[in-house]
C-alpha cells in the first residue's frame, strides 16, 4: 500500500524538538514489508493539518498521523478531521472512565479538555492507550485507512506495536521480511566493510545495511519473501559472516555490547571494578545501564585528578610525574582496583579526551585500556579520531570489548 505518516505539533517544526515517531513507525512498517512513500511534519493549525490530510487520503491507502490528540487547546487532530472527513464526534463513556481510573491512580485532578479525548468521531475504531490518556482512532476514509496516533513516544510505541500491527497484518497479505541483526565493536567501519563486503555482494537478494556508531558498527541484513528459499539464503550469508567475523561478532540477538559483558561475567562467575580517568565514569555508567549488573560489578573509582590517583589507587609518585597517560598506569590503575576491592577483574581507561592537552607525542585521542585477571595484566595503547564526546565513548566501548574476548 501507499502509505503515509504525518507528524502534527508546532515544536516539531522548532530547532529542538525532532520527529522520532515516523522512524519509528517506518521500522515497524517494513518489518511488515510496508514501505513509507511520504513523511510530512505539520503545525498545529487547522488549515495546514486539513490540507495535509486532504491530499493523504487522496494519494495513499495507510496513513499515519501522530500527535494532536492531548487534552490542550492547541491539539486539535481528532476535531480536524472529524470536520474534514464530516463525521460528528460521540461521546464515548467508557474512553471516559478509563481516563478517570488512570487520573486517580495517578492522584490527578481531571479537568474538562480531558472530556474532550473521550470524543470519537463516528465509525472510527478505538485503539486502547495503555500508557496515557488520549486513545489511538482509526478511521476509514474511501478506502484509506487513516490512523491517528498520540504523540508521545511512550504512548504511541507500544500501540503501534501491538494494536496497529494486529490490523495491518489483518488488513494485508503479508510478505514476510526476513531480517537479521549482528553487532561488532571496537573495530572502525571501513575495515567492517572491506572484510564483509565479498561476502555480502555474492547475495544481491540480500539488503545489507552497514550502519555505525562510535565503538559499535550494526549490520542489518533482510530480504522479502516467505518462501524457505530465501530463508535458506540468508541463513546461508549469516552463516558466512559469522565465521569472518569470529570473536568480533558480539551479539545476533540485539544485545548491547555491556549486556553481553554482563552475561559473560555472571556466566564465569566473575565480579568487575573499574579505575576510569578520561572517561568520567562512563564505562561504569554503560556497565550499570544494566538491570542486575549487581551480580557482577563491585563498583569503580573516577580518579580524574592526579592526586586521586595516588589516594585511591595508590599511584606511585614517581609513575605520575612521568604522565598519567601510558601503559603502565592503565596497568597500575587496573590492578589497583582490582586488588582493592576484591574484585575477580579490574578494567581501566586512563587518556587524552581533549580538545586540549593533546601533544605531539601523546595526541588528543591517545588512550591506555588496562585488564587485570588472575595473574595477568597487560595494556592496550588505542587512538581515537573524534572530538571529546566520541573519544570518551570510543574508549569505554572498546575497553568492553577488550574484556569480553577475554572472557570469550
Ligand atoms: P501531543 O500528542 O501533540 O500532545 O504530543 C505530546 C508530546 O509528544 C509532545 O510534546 C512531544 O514531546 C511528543 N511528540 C509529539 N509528536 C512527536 C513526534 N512525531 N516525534 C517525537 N515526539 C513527539
Ligand atoms: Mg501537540
Amino acid at each position: 500500500p501507499k502509505t503515509q505518516i504525518i507528524a502534527v505539533g508546532t515544536e516539531l517544526l522548532s530547532p529542538t524538538q525532532l520527529d522520532t515517531n515516523s522512524l519509528f513507525i517506518t521500522q515497524q512498517l517494513n518489518l511488515l514489508g510496508i514501505q513509507v512513500t511520504r513523511k510530512s511534519v505539520v503545525g498545529d493549525q487547522e488549515e495546514d493539518i486539513s490540507n495535509v490530510l486532504m491530499a493523504s487520503v487522496e494519494h495513499s491507502e495507510l496513513v499515519f498521523v501522530t500527535g494532536g490528540l492531548g487534552p490542550t487547546k492547541d491539539d486539535i487532530t481528532r476535531e480536524v478531521a472529524a470536520n474534514l472527513f464530516k463525521r460528528k464526534l460521540v461521546f464515548d463513556p467508557l474512553i471516559m472512565e478509563s481516563i478517570e481510573i488512570r487520573a486517580r491512580k495517578c492522584g490527578l485532578q481531571l479537568t474538562k479538555n480531558n472530556r474532550r479525548q473521550a470524543m470519537v468521531p463516528e465509525e472510527a475504531e478505538v485503539l486502547f492507550n495503555f500508557k496515557g490518556t488520549a486513545p489511538g482512532l482509526l478511521l476509514n476514509v474511501n478506502g484509506a485507512l487513516l490512523f491517528l496516533l498520540p504523540g508521545p513516544p511512550r504512548e504511541l510505541k507500544p500501540m503501534v506495536a501491538e494494536q496497529v500491527v494486529k490490523i495491518l497484518k489483518e488488513t494485508f497479505p503479508v510478505s514476510v521480511q526476513l531480517s537479521r541483526h549482528l553487532a561488532v565493536a571496537a573495530m572502525p567501519e571501513s575495515r567492517v566493510d572491506a572484510m564483509l563486503e565479498p561476502i555480502y555482494c555474492q547475495y544481491p537478494q540480500v539488503k545489507t545495511t552497514i550502519l555505525s556508531s562510535p565503538g559499535i558498527i550494526n549490520l542489518h541484513f533482510s530480504c522479502s519473501g516467505s518462501s524457505q528459499a530465501e530463508e535458506f539464503t540468508l541463513e546461508k550469508l549469516i552463516g558466512k559472516i559469522r565465521t569472518k567475523l569470529g570473536k568480533s561478532l558480539f551479539t545476533e540477538t540485539g544485545q548491547t555490547l555491556p549486556q553481553v559483558v554482563g552475561g559473560c561475567l555472571k556466566k564465569k562467575g566473575l565480579s568487575l571494578a573499574t579505575a576510569e580517568s578520561c572517561t568520567g565514569g562512563l564505562l561504569s555508567k554503560l556497565i550499570t545501564d544494566i538491570p542486575g549488573s549487581s551480580d557482577y560489578f563491585r563498583g569503580g573509582v573516577v580518579t580524574y585528578s592526579n592526586d586521586l590517583k595516588e589516594l585511591f589507587l595508590g599511584l606511585p609518585t614517581s609513575m605520575l610525574q612521568k604522565g598519567v597517560v601510558s601503559d603502565a598506569v592503565a596497568c597500575y590503575m587496573a590492578r589497583s582496583v582490582r586488588d582493592r576491592t576484591g574484585a575477580s577483574v579490574g578494567l581501566s581507561v586512563t587518556g587524552i579526551a581533549g580538545p586540549g592537552g593533546g601533544t605531539d607525542e601523546k595526541p588528543v585521542g591517545l588512550v591506555f585500556l588496562g585488564l587485570c585477571q588472575d595473574g595477568s595484566i597487560s595494556a592496550r595503547k588505542h587512538v581515537f579520531p573524534g572530538g571529546r564526546k566520541v573519544i570518551r565513548r570510543q574508549a569505554a566501548l572498546y575497553a568492553l570489548d577488550w574484556l569480553r574476548r577475554e572472557l570469550m
